[in-house]
């Protein structure tokens, strides 16, 4: 059996979204289950529309989630190169022998006369094909010299396909869609070649499949209405067709239409992987690569089952294109966070020490590791990112600089305040300030003075943290230290003291 080799062939248009980051995974995981090869095609034959900074930007995208090509513009095999504007001798050749066949030929139409025609002419819009092409001005209706003549006076010509279109329907299967029925009755003479001289995206795109030995080609549902011509242009070349599947869109958490930037705003989801100019990433948001190529994988594959939770080395065991759903993907940020917290919740401590280190350089704080441990092992569960164990944990850090309005009314300080002022002269006294004893301490005074336990934690609780939550209130004190707490109760008392 051949050796399966398949391609992500993004253009350098700008930042990664998402769904392009999903395609590249499918493909990298169906190579590695089968032990086949992953490339990296850069396809930047519209020079009009590159971004600067964009393959930079891919390629950085893809190491994050740990997808390394096999081959790639930097990491060149067999097959380079692996920029398509760097091929263009190679396109040379197929074009010459499309021409020489009589598949393509030279148009010289201006564009202003085609945008003309396209308005619609007796209620029928405009193509450039089978019934049109001879009215129109192309070297099908030149003899030799007419054309070498127009060829002489500038590139100012484009080369179209012809569209083979005599009884020309055939069957088709993709690996997502199953059975596909192509007719080439519609389809327009399309340009292969602009009049810059370089390939379209479609002839291009063959051709390197084709010489870069591409088995499987796996890309967006938005190429399926492009894949007659393709097929077309295997064809017409002689070359085997490769598989393919089309993978379905990724749709806005509800309502019409694709997931797109303005919606990962709206929702506070980053739809990019990583920052792009004032655009947040993923990754600057908090996620873990496992967890965001956890998230995507499930974005269209049905894994069937219950397990949500998937490592990579599983995604390569499992996947396959015949659990990937014609339908669109509905994208779910809850879903998207709770497969993050899994994997923080995962994390050995240590790696959450390090990454909680480097949270809190943000805040311009250093603490020893010991001490974060413990914050760490006592907030994380409630935590997504990174950044949430210092919002469940900043009073470990610095007083609270003001009070909960929920939490005041709740606990009215106004009227209970004596509660606290009774504790602080002995709390003063107390020097084992360990959790345990403290608790100890606090429920012998209680019962001696007959006060109300929950009542007196409240009131110190919103002292300490400045809200009711947060971990078990001794252990907040142990680590905070005496003086700390002593601090935070007597400024309590004073601000609710009338
Ligand atoms: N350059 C195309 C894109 O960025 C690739 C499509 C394909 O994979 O064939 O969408």
């Amino acid at each position: 059996m051949k050796n399966m080799r398949v391609r992500f062939a993004p253009s350098p248009t700008g930042p990664l979204h998402l769904g392009s980051l999903r395609t590249a995974l499918y493909n990298y995981l169906l190579a590695k289950k089968h032990k086949g090869d992953f490339i990296l095609r850069i396809e930047d034959t519209d020079q009009d529309r590159i971004v600067p900074g964009s393959e930079d930007y891919i390629i950085e995208a893809l190491n994050w989630c740990g997808l390394t090509p096999n081959e790639s513009p930097s990491n060149i095999g067999n097959y380079g190169p692996y920029r398509q504007s760097e091929r263009k001798p190679l396109y040379d050749v197929y074009i010459r022998q499309l021409i020489d066949k009589g598949h393509a030929y030279y148009a010289f139409d201006a564009l202003e006369r085609i945008n003309t025609l396209r308005e619609k002419i007796k209620g029928e819009v405009f193509s450039y094909n089978e019934k049109t092409r001879l009215q129109m001005d192309n070297s099908l209706s030149m003899t030799s010299q007419e054309l070498s003549h127009r060829l002489q006076q500038g590139p100012q010509y484009v080369i179209r396909f012809k569209t083979n279109t005599i009884n020309e329907c055939f069957i088709l299967h993709d690996e997502v869609r199953g059975k596909l029925k192509i007719n080439t009755k519609t389809l327009e003479d399309k340009i292969l070649v602009k009049s810059d001289g370089m390939p379209t995206y479609h002839l291009a795109n063959v051709i390197d499949d084709h010489l870069m030995k591409i088995t499987h080609v796996i890309r967006g549902e938005e190429w399926l209405s492009s894949l007659p011509l393709h097929i077309l242009l295997y064809k017409a070349l002689g070359w085997e067709i490769p598989c393919f599947a089309h993978l379905p869109l990724i749709f806005k958490p509800e309502g019409k239409g694709k997931l797109s930037k303005r919606d990962g705003e709206r929702l506070g989801f980053p739809v990019f992987p990583l920052n792009w100019k004032d655009s947040l990433g993923c990754r600057e948001k908090g996620y873990f690569p496992e967890a965001f190529i956890n998230i995507i994988a499930l974005l269209g594959w049905n894994p069937g089952g219950e397990q949500e939770i998937f490592s990579l080395d599983e995604l390569i065991d499992k996947f396959s294109l015949q659990r990937v759903s014609k339908s669109g993907a509905r994208f779910d940020k809850e879903k998207a966070k709770w497969i993050n917290q899994q994997y923080l919740r995962k994390k050995p401590i240590e790696e959450l020490i390090s990454l909680f280190h480097k949270e809190l350089e943000k805040h311009k704080i250093i603490y020893k590791d010991e001490y974060l441990r413990k914050i760490i092992e006592a907030v994380k569960e409630r935590a997504h990112f990174i950044s949430e164990i210092w919002d469940h944990s900043y009073y470990f850090f610095e007083s609270p600089n003001q009070y909960d309005v929920k939490s005041i009314k709740k606990v009215e300080p106004l009227k209970n305040i004596f509660l606290l002022k009774k504790i602080t002269q002995p709390l003063s006294k107390w020097h084992n300030f360990y959790a345990s004893t403290l608790k100890k301490t606090f429920e012998d005074f209680i019962q001696k003075k007959q006060l109300c336990f929950s009542k007196m934690i409240q009131q110190m609780r919103l002292a300490l943290v400045g809200t009711l939550q947060g971990p078990d209130i001794f252990l907040i004190m142990e680590m905070i230290g005496k003086e700390e707490t002593l601090k935070r109760v007597y400024r309590f008392i004073q601000m609710f003291s009338v």
